[in-house]
């Protein structure tokens, strides 16, 4: 896995770049300051910062609204990063109460990213894309944000095949339930699983839709596998808890909430 960060190939102490980015989340600082957390295409998470109040947008800055995909210019002076120049590149819209959480949620889990996820950052910065533009075209968009929780799982190693038990290598009998446990997105049969407090029980039925489902990489799949609402509930209430465990997000257990009352 290769991971590309500016620095390997800006050495100059001072130099202009371009990048697609997903912009996550600004702050107002002092004097005018603006600080950009955005997610680049090529380099990842990059922290950003412009001198002009968002009180009195500039051309360059009316672009820059959360959620929206945009490219950018960037200027490297030693260790920090100026943006110069922005354009909207995808507008999504996230005008209704649903939309907002969702990609709220989504948003806030990839400013937050653990330092120990080892991610390609083309693949997670497509997957965001793929999650922001479903969300904004209302293209089963809860599909959307449990496949981006469970394709986020799969980078930090901590999944396996529905089907299987991750312990015993034995496929699940269809007759029995599978259980995952303990921030994993790897089931276990009911001879090796442990027992734990935040528990995922899946039956045959349920885990064949999800193999279907997890198995096809096209966002229309993703959007035409039917989950019954009862299996959307309860994956994502078990991926809630394991989120909340391993961002240690304060904001987590609000969100969850919310998203939970739209889930009804
Ligand atoms: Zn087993």
């Amino acid at each position: 896995m290769t991971l590309r960060k500016p620095d390997s190939h800006l050495n100059n102490s001072c130099a202009f770049f371009n990048t697609d980015a997903i912009c996550l989340k600004t702050l107002e600082g002092k004097n005018n300051s603006i600080v950009i957390f955005l997610f680049t295409k090529e380099f990842g998470p990059l922290v950003v910062f412009s001198k002009i109040s968002l009180k009195k947008k500039s051309n360059t800055l009316s672009n820059l609204d959360i959620g929206q995909e945009i490219s950018v210019t960037l200027n490297k002076k030693n260790d920090s990063y100026y943006l110069k120049e922005c354009s909207l590149k995808t507008c999504f819209n996230y005008s209704d109460y649903s939309a907002l959480i969702l990609s709220g949620f989504v948003l806030e889990i990839s400013s937050n990213l653990p330092e120990e996820i080892a991610i390609k950052f083309d693949v997670f910065y497509n997957l965001l894309l793929k999650t922001l533009g479903a969300i904004s075209e209302k293209k089963a968009p809860f599909n959307h944000v449990i496949n981006f929780q469970i394709k986020l799982l799969e980078f930090t190693g901590n999944s396996g095949d529905v089907l299987f038990c991750s312990k015993c290598q034995n496929k699940i009998p269809e007759n029995e339930n599978s259980y995952a446990e303990n921030n994993y997105w790897n089931f276990f049969c009911k001879d090796c699983y442990n027992g734990s407090n935040n528990t995922l029980i899946l039956n045959n039925e349920e885990r064949v839709i999800l193999s279907q489902w997890m198995n096809s990489e096209t966002s229309s799949n993703i959007s035409d596998i039917h989950l019954a609402k009862p299996i959307v509930i309860k994956i994502q209430k078990y991926l809630f808890q394991v989120y909340a465990d391993m961002f240690t997000l304060k904001t987590l257990p609000q969100l969850a909430q919310l998203l939970n009352e739209k889930l009804k």
